[in-house]
């Protein structure tokens, strides 16, 4: 038996608790930018004990970002910077769409819908390389259109703003490791926030007649990460070119690999650990956790996210 207590096992096994899976009686605002439409209608009719229940390294994750949420907030207050509203819910009856304001900030008579998220760093240093500052949504919006999750992000706070009856918005983003912030300053698009209400139409029609919609074409960076995929596609997943691998070593050597700092060193050991792993299990090609894929090409190794195979 050992000598030191585990002071581990006990926070992992308290964190299980936190992973909560609830069914959705409305349509998410967080959600509804998602690109397929069959998606957002499994949200909405999946039973509580047939939805998928995430796994505890990504509860942690989610944790993080919570604590990083709740620091915002609570430097907002320090800093005399005092929201007129703090997490208000949102509903639309009419159209079955509801939402979650983290705060709104009042100025020249405008209550100001605001939105607070941590970021891994490397995303965050991706966007934002010169925070800490102001954006505009014009000059980060392509890299927020690179990712089906960040895609999302856009059409939350538009409908926030809509909501709210407000023609502007902000996201207030911090990087988890250095604390660096960046605030987007975004306008009211009403054309997309229609579409988006059409969206929500469709799927309150499907969820009435109890319909599914067409599956969009297999994406891997849509439909790998999508929680029903062993439902909808299995077939696809099954037959997919991609070796598949949960490891969290290999996920850090990946996010090594790719990470632009001067820490040469631990970069090469990523390298030499990932393609000593691809020869060893002799893969052409995996995919780890669903969010790196390792290819061999001509003899060489490439690391790349899930949906930048540049
Ligand atoms: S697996 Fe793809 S097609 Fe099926 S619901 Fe998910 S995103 Fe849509």
């Amino acid at each position: 038996m050992s000598k030191w207590p585990n002071l581990i096992d006990p926070l992992y096994e308290e964190m299980k608790k936190d992973i909560k899976v609830y069914p959705s009686t409305a349509n998410r605002a967080s959600e509804l930018g998602h690109e397929c439409l069959r998606y957002l209608v499994y949200l909405r009719i999946t039973k509580a004990e047939d939805l998928p229940r995430h796994d505890v390294h990504l509860q942690a994750i989610f944790n993080e970002g919570a604590l990083h949420e709740d620091d915002l907030m609570i430097r907002f207050t320090k800093a005399r910077l005092k929201p007129i509203e703090q997490q208000c819910e949102l509903e639309w009856r009419e159209y079955q769409i509801k939402g979650h304001v983290d705060c709104v900030f009042a100025k020249n008579g405008m209550a100001i819908p605001t939105d607070t998220k941590s970021m891994d760093p490397n995303i965050f240093r991706g966007i934002f390389p010169d925070a800490p500052r102001q954006y505009l949504w014009i000059e980060v919006e392509e890299k927020f259109q690179s990712k089906p999750w960040l895609k999302k992000y856009f059409a939350q706070i538009q409908l926030y703003m809509l909501f709210k009856n407000c023609e502007i918005g902000i996201f207030v983003f911090k990087n988890k490791s250095s604390g660096a912030l960046a605030q987007v300053n975004l306008e009211l698009d009403y054309d997309y926030t229609e579409s988006l209400v059409k969206k929500a139409e469709a799927v309150n029609k499907h969820v009435k007649d109890e319909t599914l919609p067409d599956r969009i074409p297999f994406k891997n960076d849509v439909c790998r990460r999508c929680k029903f995929a062993d439902l909808c596609c299995p077939d696809m997943i099954a037959q997919s070119e991609f070796a598949t691998v949960s490891d969290d070593e290999l996920e850090a050597w990946c996010k090594d690999d790719l990470e632009n700092t001067e820490a040469q060193r631990k970069k090469d050991k990523a390298r030499k650990s990932l393609l000593a792993y691809m020869k060893a299990n002799e893969f052409e090609r995996c995919m780890v956790n669903c969010k790196y894929v390792l290819e061999m090409r001509n003899k060489r190794l490439k690391v790349f996210e899930v949906g930048d195979d540049s």
